[in-house]
């Protein structure tokens, strides 16, 4: 029958030769790859006793950050929420109150912010679109549930704690901030300083 494609071979039934009809090279040179195999590192730990270290910039789950003086930072502008590809994020917007100002930096806030960590894929777009520098991504990892309504995280976890802030210094670096200034520029793509354009791979 007519080939569709190219990519058909034909294959060829040639008798075996009697080295190959010993099978002892074949076995030979499988077991030599298995010994190969003992001296090389080991690519697997020993989890939970053993841990990996997290690079300072890893994308885990997020944080809602305060200001210095202990107010949320969030305006519920809801920019996190439209450039989330996964839909994960959903929140409701309140209006301040005279004499909630030490709780909420802008005029309006997140009465409820949630994320769906089943849904969230870790890309980062949230914190790149945040224009108030609210929301980031920590190197904290996501806890495991046996139930999926434990993953939609609200204010509860996302909010940090007054009592003990979390440093993002690693993930704003001078660099960073830099590239956030300039909103042509994609998450997963580098600021070039000198050439002021995108030179393409991870920032
Ligand atoms: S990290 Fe990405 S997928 Fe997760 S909430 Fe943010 S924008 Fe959505
Ligand atoms: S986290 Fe940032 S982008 Fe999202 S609603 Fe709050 S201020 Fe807007």
């Amino acid at each position: 029958m007519q080939a569709l494609t190219n990519r058909s071979k034909v294959v060829s039934k040639k008798e075996m030769t009697f080295m190959e009809r010993m099978y002892l090279p074949a076995i030979f040179g499988g077991m030599m790859i298995t010994f190969s195999h003992f001296f090389r590192r080991k690519p697997t730990i020993k989890y939970p006793e053993q841990k990996r270290e997290f690079s300072g910039i890893y994308r885990g789950q997020h944080v809602l950050k305060r200001d210095e003086k202990g107010a949320e930072r969030c305006t519920a502008c809801g920019l996190c929420a439209v450039a989330c590809p996964a839909e994960a994020i959903t929140m409701v917007s309140a209006e301040r109150k005279p004499g909630e100002e030490n709780l909420y930096r802008e005029e309006k806030y997140a009465a409820k912010y949630e994320i769906n960590m089943l849904r969230c894929i870790f890309c980062g777009d949230c914190e790149e679109a945040c224009p108030k520098e609210a929301i980031f991504l920590t190197d904290r990892q996501v806890s495991v549930y046996g139930q999926r309504k434990s993953f939609i995280y609200g204010k509860d976890v996302l909010v940090e704690s007054k009592d003990s802030p979390i440093d993002l210094a690693k993930r704003q670096t001078p660099s960073v901030k830099e590239f956030k200034l300039h909103k042509e520029f994609g998450h997963n793509q580098t600021y070039d300083k000198n050439k002021k354009v995108n030179a393409g791979g991870h920032h």
